[in-house]
């Protein structure tokens, strides 16, 4: 299947970014959707609404959601104690949309209207000072607003390039060390050599 499609599925799910449907984030669910390695309702906050709309998509027959990846909740956002937060950026590795502004040993803070609820930060906070509020009752709906779901689908993909990014400059980085290490063992030889032939010219002469 095209990549159309795959963004045509990708602008049906919800942008959470969580990875409850067994994918690092919607966009690869989405591929593995078309390859036909992943089903059409692994995704608890899109919950029925999205899946419905898949199916509509892709012409196949609706499925309830698979409750092995979890189940819809309502949508809500994470707030850090910031008492008890001892900056240990633990949380900022972990969010996939870049919503937590914090450095080494500071107090560490939420950008609620960035935040999608993923709930991925929860777990790596080694003093538990980060909690979910749920921000919409009732209805069970975890889908955040179009406008919202956008933003958090260029922040995870800018992300995810800042990630790419880093990595190939590193490597970069390594590969320049290790040429130039390799260079300079080169002309020291050489000059080793220059200089014992050298010696060995002037033992001849005299
Ligand atoms: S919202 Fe979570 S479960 Fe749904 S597709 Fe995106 S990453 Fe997967
Ligand atoms: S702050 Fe936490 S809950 Fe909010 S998007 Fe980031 S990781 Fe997910
Ligand atoms: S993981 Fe917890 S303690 Fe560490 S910076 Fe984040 S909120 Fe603070």
């Amino acid at each position: 299947m095209s990549e159309n499609i795959v963004e045509k599925i990708n602008s049906i799910l919800p942008q959470t970014q969580c990875g409850q449907c067994n994918y690092s984030g919607c966009k690869p669910y989405a591929i593995a959707i078309t390859k036909g390695e992943a089903d059409i309702n692994q995704c608890p906050p899109g919950g029925e609404e999205g899946i419905k709309n898949i199916a509509k998509l892709l012409e196949v027959d609706f499925k309830p959601l698979n409750k092995k990846h979890g189940i819809t909740k309502p949508i809500s956002v994470a707030l850090i104690d910031e008492e008890a937060c001892i900056g240990c950026t633990l949380c900022i590795l972990a969010c996939p949309v870049d919503a937590i502004l914090g450095a080494t040993k500071k107090m560490h803070t939420i950008i609620e209207d960035e935040c999608t609820g993923c709930e991925l930060c929860l777990n790596p906070c080694p003093v538990d000072c980060i909690e979910m509020l749920p921000i919409k009752e009732g209805n069970g709906n975890q889908i955040i607003s179009r406008r919202k779901s956008n933003q958090a689908r260029s922040r995870y993909e800018f992300r995810i390039n800042r990630i790419e990014r880093d990595k190939n400059e590193s490597n970069a980085k390594r590969k320049l060390l290790a040429s130039s290490s390799k260079k300079s063992r080169l002309i020291n030889e050489k000059r080793k050599s220059i200089s014992e032939a050298l010696e060995r010219i002037k033992k001849n002469e005299f």
